[in-house]
C-alpha cells in the first residue's frame, strides 16, 4: 500500500513538467516544453515591411517609418511577434536552458532563413550579448554555431565585440537607447568584414537600436547586412 502510494506521489510530483505551461510532459519527444506549447509557436506569414519586418496593416511594401527614415541594414526579418509562448521561450532559453533548447531555437532561425531569405552569405555574426552577468554560455553565439553548420556559412565570432557595459535597453526611451549604446560595440578587425555579405543574428528586435549600431560599424567597410531575429515587438 505504502509502496503504491509512494509510486503515485513520485509519478505526480517528479514527472517533468512543461516550463511554459506547467503541464506534465507525457510524450517521449517532449523535453523542457510540451508539444502543445511548441505548436503555438509559428512563423509569422502576415505581410511585413520589406525593410524592417514590422507588421503592415495597410497596403504597400514599406512601413511609414522606413519610407521616411530607412534603417541602415538592408533588411530585418523576425520569426514571430514578441508575445506569449515565444516571449517566454526566449527568456527560458536565455536564462535557464541554453544547452537543452539551443537546437529547437536554431530550427526557428533556419526555417525563417529558408522561407524568407535563402541567399548566399559570406559570414554569420552574432550580436555579442552582455547583460552584466558572467555566464558560461552566450545564448546568441550558441545558436549561431548551429546556424553556421546547418546553413554552411562561416561563423565570425571574435570580431564584433561589446566593449562597454550598458544599461538594459528595455524601458529606455529611443534617445536613451541610442546614447546607451554609443561606443558599445567595436569591430576588432574591420578588414575581415570589408565588402562581405553578412547575416547578423540577434534574439529580439524592439527598436532595432542594437543591430543598427552593429550594422553601422560594418557599413563603414561596405558590408551588406541582413538581420535575423526570433521575435519582433509590434
Ligand atoms: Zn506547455
Ligand atoms: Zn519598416
Amino acid at each position: 500500500m505504502i509502496k503504491e502510494l509512494l509510486s503515485i506521489v513520485k509519478l505526480t510530483v517528479f514527472q517533468p513538467r512543461c516550463k511554459l505551461c506547467d503541464n506534465i510532459l507525457v510524450h517521449r519527444n517532449e523535453e523542457i516544453i510540451c508539444n502543445e506549447c511548441k505548436s503555438k509557436i509559428k512563423i509569422n506569414l502576415e505581410p511585413v515591411c520589406e525593410k524592417c519586418g514590422k507588421l503592415l496593416h495597410i497596403n504597400g511594401n514599406l512601413c511609414g517609418e522606413c519610407l521616411i527614415n530607412p534603417p541602415i541594414f538592408r533588411k530585418h526579418i523576425s520569426y514571430s511577434i514578441y508575445e506569449e509562448e515565444i516571449k517566454d521561450l526566449i527568456l527560458l532559453y536565455k536564462y535557464l536552458e541554453i544547452e537543452k533548447l539551443k537546437k529547437l531555437i536554431a530550427n526557428y532561425y533556419i526555417e525563417l532563413f529558408y522561407r524568407k531569405v535563402d541567399e548566399k552569405f559570406d559570414l554569420i555574426i552574432p550580436v555579442p550579448s552582455d547583460d552584466g552577468r558572467k555566464r558560461e554560455y552566450d545564448h546568441i553565439l550558441e545558436v549561431s554555431k548551429i546556424l553556421s553548420k546547418e546553413l554552411g556559412i562561416r561563423l565570425l565570432n571574435s570580431n564584433l565585440k561589446k566593449i562597454k557595459k550598458t544599461l538594459p535597453q528595455a524601458g529606455l526611451s529611443m534617445e536613451k537607447r541610442l546614447n546607451n549604446l554609443n561606443g558599445a560595440f567595436k569591430l576588432n578587425n574591420p578588414v575581415e568584414v570589408r565588402g562581405k555579405k553578412i547575416l547578423l543574428i540577434d534574439d529580439v528586435y524592439t527598436t532595432g537600436t542594437t543591430v543598427k549600431k552593429c550594422t553601422g560599424l560594418m557599413k563603414r567597410v561596405k558590408a551588406d547586412v541582413i538581420v535575423l531575429t526570433l521575435a519582433r515587438s509590434i
